[in-house]
């Protein structure tokens, strides 16, 4: 990395590396989701004032109340619906920071995000631009409605919290594909991770999770 916001040491590859370890160490052993991890200079996807903190492992905001997620969700959900095979095309639902789309641009021929607060997606949007990942595709929208043009996907992940998976979205999946969501409210909320076959859908519960709540409209 090069630019103005290189210094202190904390925007290193080592420092990545670190993070990765830890990440390891708490049972993420998937070698592909942590090279991705480590290719993505997450400093880039905060504020600048929170920079130094980019590396811990923590979720935190991005204004609006929104927040980044943390990175051991960030590569357990990655990890999650990577373990079918390759992955051509992938949607997400909830661009925020744009963070997790630059992680599963790493290793989707394809990357649909969508963001319903349009100052989110814009600045996500200069940042995909900057990082030059343009394999990337960020739309200002409803997410719960997902992307039927560009249907069907590999995998869908959608980083709200959702009272209830929109039925819709298991149309827009491929045979086999999965799609990961935390489902609840406030505290109460269970990540699932849901795979279609057929015309059957199954789901097995990953573990608990705290995100803000996926909303209904688009706004700015
Ligand atoms: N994946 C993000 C973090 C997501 S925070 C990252 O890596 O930074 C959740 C995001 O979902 C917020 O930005 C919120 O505005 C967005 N969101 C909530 N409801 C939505 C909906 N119905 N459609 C699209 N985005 C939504």
């Amino acid at each position: 990395m090069t630019g103005t916001r290189q210094g202190a040491g904390m925007t290193s590859l080592r420092t990545r590396e670190r993070l990765v370890a830890r990440l390891w160490e708490q049972g993420i052993r998937d070698e592909l989701t942590l090279a991705a991890l480590s290719a993505v200079p997450r400093h880039l996807f905060v504020d600048e004032a929170l920079a130094t903190r980019a590396y811990e492992d923590s979720a935190l905001p991005i204004g609006h109340g929104q927040t980044i997620s943390q990175p051991y969700i960030v590569a357990r959900m990655t990890a999650a619906v990577r373990s079918t095979g390759a992955l051509t095309k992938v949607l997400e639902i909830g661009t925020g920071s744009g963070y997790q789309a630059a992680v599963l641009a790493q290793l989707a021929g394809q990357v649909c995000t969508m963001e319903r607060l349009a100052s989110l997606a814009r600045v996500a949007r200069r940042r995909f631009q900057t990082l030059r990942l343009f394999n990337i595709n960020c739309r200002h929208g409803d997410g719960r409605e997902g992307w039927p043009d560009e249907a069907p996907f590999d995998a869908i992940m959608i980083t709200a919290a959702a009272r209830a998976v929109p039925e819709s979205l298991f149309l827009q999946l491929k045979d086999g594909g999965r799609l990961i969501v935390p489902v609840g409210a406030g505290d109460g909320q269970e990540l699932l991770l849901y795979r279609r076959q057929g015309a059957h859908v199954n789901f097995e519960r990953l573990e608990t999770v705290h995100f803000v709540p996926l909303l209904p409209g688009e706004t700015e």
